[in-house]
């Protein structure tokens, strides 16, 4: 399958990246898997699609260049981050199988992140 190279845009600077890293916060991520969980305990198992979207937010995946990262204040130590170097299209579907069996990736916004990177516009429209 051919690679197409993603194009990333910064959350900081709104400039293409060439270097720069994808990165979420762990801490938020199972804050919220936590909340989650408390959630789908609360309303056992009664959840509806009406009620996910009122659940907690998802901690959110951002691309950042190192310098715009550096702003921040760099890497904190409950972050996670994917260097954009080491991202393509077969790549991301070994992270995403790595990731998966960590319970806080799903208190994030991964699988909408990704999607809306690497699904062609026609089929996003469809969906
Ligand atoms: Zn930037």
């Amino acid at each position: 399958m051919p690679d197409h190279n993603i194009e990333w845009i910064c959350a900081e600077c709104g400039k293409l990246i060439e270097r720069g890293y994808l990165l979420v916060s762990l801490e938020d991520a199972l804050h919220n898997q936590f909340l989650k969980n408390r959630c789908e305990t609360d309303h056992n198992s009664s959840t509806t699609f009406r009620g996910l979207e009122k659940g907690p937010r998802s901690a959110n995946w951002r691309a950042l260049h190192h310098c715009c990262g550096a702003k921040e204040g760099g890497m904190q130590v409950l972050e996670f981050s994917i260097n954009i170097a080491d991202v393509t299209c077969q790549s991301l579907l070994f992270f995403t199988l790595n990731m998966s069996g960590d319970t806080w990736l799903s208190g994030t916004d991964w699988v909408s992140f990704i999607k809306s990177k690497v699904m062609p516009e026609s089929l996003s429209a469809e969906i």
